[in-house]
């Protein structure tokens, strides 16, 4: 039997899955888009209803691709899509969230992130962000590679401390965020997008999670998820375009990481004794 997955606040009273799906790299073949397509309804079929986007992705192409994969289960996902940010002016955001909602085919955005920090006030972009909330086209809003500094900069602007998320890079072999951006998010209740979670792919040639996922039966991908999916408030968004690899990444949650496995794994991947400048990709 399939285990629910776990699910995740936010602090607009939603509740989410505790993972997603990636599609950076999505939607730039026209050869690859019936797959990725099968991908991301499959993956809406197994509980990641998350799909995260971006107006970056091939320049709006893997908004187009989600538009086509969800169009006829709007209601079923939980919508995600970015902002560049020298778009975030009070009207720039405005008008970049339209786009995206003429892209995607839809009428709201149930998370609206500022990709990174650009040059527009934080000032503008929070206030067109609460505008967008008011009119209904986003359900709330967050940021993306924020770091400690950042967020309480965000938090002494009107309405900063309504941001629901911030999307970082975590995995095994980024743990920096651990010594103090990551308390720092649970003590406001911002909940932390896990993106690359498996390294791009670069994590699941290591021996030592080679050989603890041959331990579990299950694979590497699936250790480094499980490590994610045990931290509070945290949630993966692995990206795959291959429908088997969404049922193999789904299937993280059913497994379970003993006291004996997370002490091995911060023998692989120490995690930090001092503060570390915020990794991105
Ligand atoms: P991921 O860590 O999710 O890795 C994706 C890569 O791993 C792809 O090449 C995929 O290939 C492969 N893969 C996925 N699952 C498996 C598996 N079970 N076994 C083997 N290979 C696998 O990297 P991403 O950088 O894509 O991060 C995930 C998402 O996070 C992005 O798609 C994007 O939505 C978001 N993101 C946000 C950023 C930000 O600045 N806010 C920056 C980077 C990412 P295949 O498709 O062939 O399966």
């Amino acid at each position: 039997m399939t285990i629910s997955l776990p699910t995740i606040p936010l602090k607009n009273g939603r509740r989410i899955p505790a993972m997603g799906l990636g599609t950076w790299q999505m939607g730039e073949r026209q050869e690859a888009e019936r797959e990725e397509i099968e991908s991301l309804r499959r993956a809406i079929d197994l509980g990641m209803t998350v799909i995260d986007t971006a107006e970056m992705y091939g320049e709006g192409r893997s908004e187009m691709m989600v538009a086509k994969a969800i169009a006829d289960r709007r209601d079923d996902v939980f919508l995600v899509s970015k902002i560049y940010p020298w778009n975030a002016s009070f009207g720039g955001t405005i008008a970049a969230c339209e786009a995206s909602l003429r892209r995607l085919g839809t009428d709201r955005l149930d998370l609206y992130l500022l990709h990174w920090r650009g040059p527009e006030l934080l000032a503008d972009t929070v206030a067109a962000f609460e505008q967008l909330n008011t009119d209904g086209k986003i359900g709330g809003w967050g940021v993306s590679n924020f770091d400690t500094d950042d967020m309480e900069e965000l938090y002494t602007v009107p309405d900063g401390d309504k941001c629901l998320v911030n999307q970082l890079l975590y995995n095994l072999s980024r743990r920096g965020i651990e010594y103090d951006l990551l308390p720092w998010c649970r003590d406001h209740d911002v909940a932390v997008m896990a993106y690359s979670p498996i390294e791009q792919g670069r994590l699941l040639q290591h021996p030592g999670l080679i050989d603890m996922a041959k331990a579990h039966q299950a694979t590497p991908a699936q250790i480094a998820l499980a490590f994610l999916l045990k931290q509070d408030g945290v949630m993966p968004i692995p990206k795959t375009a291959n429908v088997e690899r969404v049922a193999e990444n789904r299937a993280a949650a059913e497994l379970e990481l003993t006291e004996a496995d997370r002490r091995v794994l911060d023998a692989l991947f120490p995690p930090p004794i001092t503060k570390m400048p915020l990794d991105m990709l």
